[in-house]
């Protein structure tokens, strides 16, 4: 008998995709202090609520960005959210700097939104989006 075309999909594949669906509750979403190291260029620091505390690097961050065009850019190319873009292949390859935001602006109470210093700034990184990100629980 053949398995073929059958996806066996893990305990924990099945749990997160579980969990990827449920909303957080409050107090994991809520920032108690949030910190952008922008001079620094360290990245962004987020103590919640309920006592864990995350950060990203800005690269990470960069390569994570919840708009839709990256998004959807992800999904064509099945990168997950911060996992870095391959290189383009060239002959002579060109330096990137590692990404950076020139300003990081707070969205209402519930979101961080980052001018780039490529120019982009259309990504919206809500408290739900970055603790997910945080869980590993999108892509
Ligand atoms: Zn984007």
């Amino acid at each position: 008998m053949s398995h073929e075309g059958i996806r066996l999909i893990s305990q924990e594949e099945s749990r997160r995709a579980a969990v990827a669906e449920q909303p957080l509750p409050p107090a994991a979403i809520t920032p108690a202090k949030v910190r952008v190291a922008l001079t620094e260029g360290t990245g962004l620091s987020i103590d919640w609520k309920d006592g864990h505390r995350s950060h990203w690097t800005f690269p990470f961050l960069r390569d994570a960005c919840p708009c839709a065009t990256c998004h959807e850019e992800r999904e064509k190319t099945g990168r997950r959210p911060g996992e870095l873009r391959p290189a383009p292949k060239q002959l002579l390859p060109i330096y990137t700097p590692p990404a950076r935001p020139l300003e990081a602006l707070p969205i209402g109470r519930y979101a961080l939104k980052f001018k780039w210093a490529d120019g982009h700034e259309s990504g919206i990184y809500s408290w739900d989006f970055l603790r997910r990100l945080d869980a590993g629980l999108l892509g």
